[in-house]
């Protein structure tokens, strides 16, 4: 089937320089119609070229030939570089609007590589998580993934499989033939197989992190100083501060980075019963804030006393991972009492220290492999049913259970995924990728 051929602007629009990418079998064509030379008999060359509709000139710009299979898409390519102005984008793509070829959709050039064979799904996916990397650390790993690490991890498990189910196979239906005896090796490769999946989502909580941020809840009874310390933390001046207790109505939601790690920091109203309809509609979202959380940072006031308050609130973040905070710190003498860590937000002391421990507690390290929610899940299915053909007694029960496991695996490296998750998955990409 040939395929249409499609373009789209590659850059964002407001640059000095504009990427226009066309892909499918009328580049040729379309290459020869709209430029001043025949860049085809030189492929690979990026060359000067005056873009033409008809006499009139477009613009001046660079135009690259890229012949299939070895491109992005795996089709013939061709990349206009063109004046950033967005007059010049339209006019180029209404140019192109007239030569048969179409826009394309969100994600279709990495869906044409998907379909093509340059890159497996897991890989696909990564090209979207790197377009979106909102911090440091979140783009190297979905690098690292796009680098094919979970796709050799996985294969190796399938590879595991996939003897298995072929020896179980073999012995089940020619049993005459086979000699070897396939149940002795079969509990081994079931463990090792599923310890390695097993340590995959393991890692996958990790990735999640990475790729969401850190979801941080800043709790404890008006006026011990949370939205000093959000804005402390975030280097801005965001929420409002009063000396007036319940001045903090509703969560108030802020995203940063901490060492590389994204973080997003929510700062609750006292979580605490209140008359007040609004205040109330605060306090709800505090505690679904609380629920949510990665880290809950509990904020006690270094400058009083231990309240009834403090205490029930020491007792409702109790097992959530958390850290314990005295607030206030330039007005203490002597480090005596309680809290894990004393900071300061009118001085700054504490912070570093304090942003360290986060990101150390949330788990989030360099080279998690796992950065997808759709991954980690089809893991933890094949997990089950790798434990589910541990129990089982029968050769051929184990066969389906570890035909399951295997077509889990799958969907996460396309062997064998129905194309409406792929239209989905391509779906969430940007135009021009
Ligand atoms: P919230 O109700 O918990 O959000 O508390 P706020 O951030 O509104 O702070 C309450 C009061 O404590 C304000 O008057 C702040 O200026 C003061 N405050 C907050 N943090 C500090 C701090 O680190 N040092 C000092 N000296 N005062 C602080």
């Amino acid at each position: 089937m040939a395929a249409d051929t499609i373009y789209a602007p590659s850059t964002a629009i407001g640059g000095a320089i504009a990427l226009i990418r066309v892909s499918g079998p009328l580049c040729p064509d379309i290459a020869r119609e709209m430029l001043d030379r025949d860049i085809g008999k030189t492929p690979r060359m990026l060359r000067f070229v005056r873009m033409l509709d008809g006499e009139r000139v477009l613009d001046d710009g660079m135009a690259c030939f890229l012949p299939g299979p070895m491109t992005y898409t795996g089709e013939d390519m061709l990349e206009l570089s063109c004046h950033g102005g967005s007059r010049t984008v339209a006019r180029l793509l209404e140019r192109l609007s007239k030569t048969g070829s179409r826009p394309a959709e969100p994600g279709e050039f990495t869906k044409r590589a998907f379909l093509n064979g340059k890159m497996d799904l897991s890989e696909a996916e990564a090209v979207m998580d790197v377009v979106s990397a909102r911090a440091e650390e979140s783009l190297k790993a979905a690098l690292d993934q796009l680098h094919g690490k979970l796709k050799e991890r996985i294969h190796a498990v399938e590879d595991l499989l996939l003897d298995s189910l072929s020896a179980i196979d073999a012995a089940v239906d020619y049993p005459d033939e086979v000699e070897e005896d396939v149940s002795a090796a079969l509990p081994e490769s079931l463990n090792q197989a599923k310890t390695e999946i097993d340590a995959l989502i393991a890692e996958g909580r990790q990735g999640r992190v990475l790729r969401e941020g850190v979801y941080v809840a800043l709790v404890g009874r008006p006026n011990v100083g949370k939205s000093s310390l959000l804005n402390a933390l975030i280097g801005k001046d965001r929420a409002i501060v009063t000396d007036l207790p319940g001045t903090t109505r509703d969560t108030l939601d802020e995203e940063t980075a901490f060492f590389g790690v994204p973080v997003r920091l929510v700062d609750t109203a006292g979580i605490r019963e209140s008359e007040d309809l609004v205040e109330q509609i605060g306090i709800d979202r505090a505690r679904a804030a609380l629920d949510r959380a990665d880290v809950v940072l509990l904020l006690l006031d270094g400058t009083q006393a231990l309240t009834e308050e403090d205490r029930q609130l020491l007792t409702l973040t109790e097992g959530k991972t958390r850290l314990i905070l005295r607030s206030k710190g330039d007005l203490l003498q002597g480090a005596d009492s309680f809290g894990e860590l004393t900071v300061s937000a009118r001085t700054g002391d504490g912070l570093d220290k304090l942003k360290r421990r986060i990101v150390a507690l949330s788990g989030a390290r360099e080279g998690a492999a796992i950065t997808n929610e759709r991954h980690i899940k089809a893991l933890d299915n094949a997990s089950a049913a790798l434990a589910h053909a541990q129990t089982a007694s029968e050769l051929t029960l184990i066969a389906t259970d570890v035909r399951e496991a295997l077509h889990h695996l799958g969907a996460i490296t396309g062997r064998d995924v129905d194309a409406a998750i792929i239209d989905r998955i391509f779906a969430r990409f940007c135009v021009g990728k």
